[in-house]
């Protein structure tokens, strides 16, 4: 169903990470009446393309590398948030890795899961999968193995006290597979972590083939866990078919630029292979300069699975309402569209079957009281 025509309209930005809002109202400055919107923002959601260390607020960033003594390439608060205007991947990737030296102490690991319960509370994000980077951990923080204990303690004690669903996808990153590979895919063998259900494959794509991930993608995959990995993001579509063909993923994170060849999107649809599209990182990081140039219609006519998430939310000042208020005023994606978008992150989400069907139902109900269908 359509309840309202799309039209061009300025969004509001989304409150700070962390700041605390009546989870029952629509995000600020979204006229109430506006249905669609509204419901947007109640309707409970699930994202599956989102980085645990990617919520870090640059607040908390700018308190933690304080408290640290960490250097970070800004000087002040005020420069740190300037820093957060991207002109291509290489100065986010920057960033990245400076965010990542200044996590010192397990408390920096559990404020860090704080904020992003707190974050999916007030947008009614029920479901999660999140990925999470144990190498850089190894390299910087409190090691890797210690560093998914605390957070996995911690995401475990929200769930239990009814908050967000959350599974982990722990990615290699591309720029440091020699190190990352070995060391993430002992971590699998090793281990049997409740939470952890799929490795991932992160990182910069321009000069990291996706191959060059295949021999632990191969020994994770038969220790028995599915695979995703980051394609089609700042590469083509050489680097989706590699993804599906070479890792053996079941989803694909962006897969955006699988639109570029006919024969790649006719592949994703037939193997019924998902992307979890994050549209406004695609315009940060300037995948795309203009949203209006965006290929989410042609992907979902083509066939494909899509779904929508947010990659890293303060880092590119959106959250996950945000999201689906774009593509509904950009796109003119219905409610019911949108909701269908939602439910394929329980559809092709890798936690246990009936983890997704109790969650799944639970939208139901949701969508019935909230008159979605
Ligand atoms: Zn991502």
């Amino acid at each position: 169903m359509r309840l309202l025509s799309s039209g061009p309209r300025i969004l509001p930005e989304p409150a700070a990470s962390g700041t605390r809002r009546v989870v029952q109202k629509a995000p600020e400055g979204i006229a109430l009446e506006d249905e669609a919107n509204a419901l947007l923002a109640r309707m409970p959601k699930a994202e599956v393309h989102l980085h645990l260390e990617g919520t870090l607020a640059p607040e908390t960033l700018w308190r933690m590398a304080q408290r640290n003594g960490v250097a970070l390439p800004a000087g002040s608060l005020q420069e740190l948030r300037a820093f957060y205007q991207f002109d291509g991947f290489d100065k986010f990737a920057r960033l990245w890795r400076a965010m990542c030296a200044c996590f010192r102490s397990e408390a920096d690991y559990e404020q860090m899961v704080d904020g992003f319960v707190a974050e999916c509370t007030r947008q009614h994000i029920r479901y999660v999968e999140a990925h999470f980077t144990p190498y850089n951990h190894q390299r910087y923080g409190i090691g890797a193995r210690r560093a998914l204990e605390v957070v996995t303690r911690r995401l475990e004690a929200a769930e239990r006290a009814g908050g967000p669903v959350t599974r982990l996808i722990l990615d290699i990153s591309s720029e440091s597979i020699p190190q990352g590979g070995p060391l993430t895919a002992e971590l699998f063998e090793q281990e049997a972590n409740p939470l952890v259900v799929a490795v991932g494959l992160g990182g910069p794509e321009v000069g990291f083939p996706r191959s060059a991930a295949a021999p632990y993608f191969d020994r994770i995959r038969r220790a028995g866990y599915a695979a995703v990995a980051h394609a089609g993001e700042t590469e083509g579509p050489e680097h989706v078919r590699q993804a599906v063909q070479e890792l053996g993923v079941r989803r694909v994170q962006h897969g955006v630029r699988a639109s570029e060849d006919g024969g790649t999107l006719r592949m994703l649809a037939e193997r019924n292979i998902c992307c979890d599209v994050a549209l406004t990182s695609n315009r940060c990081l300037k995948v795309y300069e203009d949203l209006s140039g965006h290929p989410l219609k042609r992907m979902i006519a083509a066939g494909v699975p899509v779904t929508l998430s947010t990659d890293d939310p303060p880092f590119f000042g959106t959250d996950l309402v945000r999201e689906y208020a774009l593509a509904h005023q950009l796109f003119g994606l219905s409610v019911g569209e949108l909701w269908q978008l939602n439910l394929n992150g329980l559809r092709y989400g890798l936690a246990e079957t009936p983890v997704r069907r109790r969650l799944m139902l639970e939208f139901n109900a949701a969508a019935e009281t909230l008159g979605i269908g």
